[in-house]
Formats: structure tokens, C-alpha cells, sequence
């Protein structure tokens, strides 16, 4: 069996890569999200998968939960990691208004947690490296982090999603001797609570695109930045 872990696997984006990975049978999916106890969609799929999904109480931010996280998973190999939780931050982000607290509280969600979530995990994902053919890190930026991409606004967002791009780039250098594959995606425009009901695709075509690209990466792949289709996306 291998095990993957995602954050923010409650709605959106991460409950369908959770389902996605479901319909792989040696999969076990480790569900990462804030209130366990409210997530009822999630707990619907491990009444249904039984022995499958694993539920997991970590806020990205907060360094105790995720220690209690790693304690709980000490000594399981970790082949795939998705730091998928992430903010938008509020309304209050422009040039003539600017909130600065929601704006620190946008990078630690955005850009400093798939860090620290890496940090606590990486001697699952060393395991795994050693194992396997090698541990994946998936992280999911966005096309609004790009600096190539031409629009207003928005400027904790996307700030903290350029600043998650060039973590994940120095991590891949890091990573690459210890057998991980560090990737980005931009997931599309997406149907979520997020990206809002006018959005272009729906979660679960984002979801199942990205995992059947994530299912050929190798660590040729390492320090990509793609869209949810596998092809390379602009920096
Ligand atoms: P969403 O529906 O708003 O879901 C966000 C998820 O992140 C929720 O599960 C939320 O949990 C979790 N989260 C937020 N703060 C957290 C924290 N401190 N600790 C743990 N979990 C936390 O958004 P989505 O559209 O699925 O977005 C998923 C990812 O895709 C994000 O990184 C987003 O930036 C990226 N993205 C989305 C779009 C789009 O069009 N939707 C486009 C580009 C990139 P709670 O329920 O507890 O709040």
C-alpha cells in the first residue's frame, strides 16, 4: 500500500484529490483538516472506504498540531505529500486598502506551512524515498502567483503564492539527492468555495487531471511548475 497526505482535505480541491486517490485501490489516504469532527463529507468516505482513509486534526499553521501529526505517524512512509490548504485572505488587499494582519496570516497559511508541513513529515517522505522509486511533494500554487501573469490586485494572495513557488523551487534543489520530487500546480479555475460558482472546471475534473499527472511525475520532474492538464505553466 502506498500513503499519501493531504491538507485541507475537508472541501474543494482537497476532498476530491482525497476521492481521486480512492478510486486508486493501493492508495491509503492520510486526511488532514482542521476540525475532523465537522467534515462530514470526509467522514462519509472513511465510513465507505473502510481501512483507507486515515483522519488527521492539523491546522497548517500551527507547529504543535502538526508534531502531534508526525507523532502519529512516526515510522509510516510517506510516498506523496499535497499541501493543498490554502487562503485567500479577504477583501482588503489592494493598493488603496490594505489589511496587514490577514496579509501575514496569508503567508503563514499559503506560503510558510507546506514548510513547516514538509519539515515535520520529511522522515516519512525519506522512508518512502528510500523504499520506492522515490516520495513525491506536490504543492498547490496558482497561475495568480506567476509573475508573467498580467492582472490587478489581490496582492497578499498572490504574493504569498509567487513566495510558496520560490519555496518550493529552493526545496527541490534541497530534495532532489534524497530521491523527492518537489512539483507545483496551478489547479485551474476552480469550482470551489474559493474560486467561486463562475469558475471554468469543476473540483473534481481539477482534482482527477491532477492526480493521473502526479500518478507520471519522476524526479526528472522536480521544481516544475504545471497546470492541472501536465502542461508546464509560465513562471
Ligand atoms: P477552499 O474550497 O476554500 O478550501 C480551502 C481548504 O484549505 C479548506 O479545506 C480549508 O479548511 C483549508 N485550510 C485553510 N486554512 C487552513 C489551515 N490553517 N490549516 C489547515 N487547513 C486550512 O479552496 P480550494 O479552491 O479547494 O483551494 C485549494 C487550494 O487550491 C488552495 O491552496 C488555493 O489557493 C488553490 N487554488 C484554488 C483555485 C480555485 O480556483 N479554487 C485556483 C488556484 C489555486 P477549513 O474548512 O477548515 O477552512
Amino acid at each position: 500500500m502506498k500513503h499519501c497526505i493531504i491538507t485541507g482535505s475537508n472541501r474543494g480541491i482537497g476532498l476530491e484529490l482525497t476521492r481521486a486517490y480512492l478510486d486508486r485501490p493501493d492508495w491509503h489516504i492520510h486526511a488532514c483538516c482542521r476540525a475532523p469532527e465537522k467534515a462530514d463529507d470526509l467522514r462519509q468516505l472513511v465510513t465507505n472506504h473502510l481501512g483507507r482513509v486515515t483522519l488527521h486534526k492539523a491546522d497548517v499553521t500551527d507547529q504543535a498540531s502538526l508534531d502531534a501529526m508526525a507523532g502519529r505517524l512516526e515510522g509510516q512512509a510517506i510516498d506523496l505529500l499535497i499541501n493543498n490548504a490554502g487562503i485567500m485572505g479577504g477583501d482588503r488587499q489592494s493598493i488603496d486598502d490594505m489589511d496587514y494582519d490577514a496579509w501575514s496570516h496569508v503567508f503563514a497559511v499559503n506560503s510558510m506551512a507546506p514548510m513547516r508541513v514538509v519539515q515535520s513529515l520529511l522522515p516519512n517522505l525519506k522512508a518512502a524515498a528510500r523504499e520506492t522509486d522515490g516520495a513525491k511533494i506536490v504543492t498547490i500554487s496558482s497561475q495568480l502567483g506567476a509573475l508573467s501573469y498580467q492582472s490587478k490586485g489581490r496582492y497578499a494572495y498572490r504574493s504569498s503564492k509567487a513566495a510558496v513557488n520560490m519555496v518550493m523551487k529552493l526545496m527541490a534543489a534541497d530534495l532532489k539527492p534524497e530521491n523527492i520530487a518537489c512539483i507545483l500546480f496551478h489547479p485551474g479555475w476552480v469550482q470551489t468555495d474559493m474560486g467561486g460558482v463562475e469558475a471554468d472546471i469543476t473540483p473534481q475534473d481539477s482534482a482527477r487531471q491532477m492526480a493521473d499527472v502526479i500518478d507520471r511525475l519522476t524526479l526528472e520532474d522536480t521544481g516544475s511548475f504545471l497546470n492541472w492538464t501536465g502542461d508546464p505553466h509560465d513562471w
